[in-house]
């Protein structure tokens, strides 16, 4: 049993994906995978959709690209079990294809409960498709891997997916780098929820640009 299954809040809410008809692939074959993790975790890492293992264990990130988030995040000094991890969304689409809009949009509701439930300090977006969950609109993730933007009174910290440097060994050490940077941006995260700065925590919507000190908060 996971320490998802002690909280009546996080429970419920895998509960509720695991019954959940309401796109494709929770009316398919795939089975649910909703997250695990502290509940009462600093930090949610949030990925993209599970994959093979995944789908056969009901577990996020338990295949190649969760073995490599395991060394990145003991790396930065966290246990797995520190954190919790989830995706964009919570079935497996056929052939690891990229999430639909519909699929994103009929699970939008889930991610925003799980982090209701969780409150964590900071947000980690693994890949393009968590990234513009949280900031939309165009962005290289080149440009905004390893940075932090305010979003709802947390901080968003934007990083390439693992399974990028899978694919491409040169964004092993960028993933390492900006993973180690992550005790400081809860720090600092933590330090803007305790103080009196309420405008540097306002969120950033997708009508307003992350002004320049936004950006560049890292
Ligand atoms: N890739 C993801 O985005 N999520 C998983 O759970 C596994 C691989």
């Amino acid at each position: 049993m996971t320490e998802t299954a002690t909280r009546p809040g996080l429970r419920e809410i895998s509960d509720q994906i695991a019954r959940c008809r309401l796109c494709k692939l929770g009316q398919g074959n795939a089975r649910a995978v909703p997250g695990e993790g502290n509940p009462n975790a600093s930090v949610i890492l949030v990925g993209e959709a599970p994959g093979f293992y995944e789908d056969q264990q009901g577990r996020p990130f338990v295949g190649p690209a969760g073995q490599l988030l395991d060394q990145l995040l003991k790396a930065a000094g966290f246990a797995r079990s520190d954190v919790f991890i989830t995706n964009v969304i919570k079935h497996r689409p056929p052939g690891n294809r990229d999430p639909e809009e519909d699929e994103i949009t009929a699970c939008d509701a889930f991610l925003k409960a799980q982090i209701a439930a969780i409150n964590p300090r900071v947000i980690v977006t693994l890949g393009r498709y968590s990234l513009a969950k949280f900031l939309p609109g165009p962005r290289s993730m080149k440009d905004v891997h390893g940075k932090a933007f305010p979003y709802e009174g947390r901080l968003v910290c934007a990083m390439y997916h693992p399974a990028a440097a899978l694919h491409q060994g040169s964004l092993r050490s960028v993933l390492e780098q900006d993973f180690r940077m992550l005790p400081m941006i809860i720090s600092r995260a933590e330090t803007r929820a305790a103080g009196t700065d309420t405008d540097r925590t306002a969120a950033v919507t997708a009508e307003e640009e992350p002004t320049a000190e936004q950006m560049a908060l890292f």
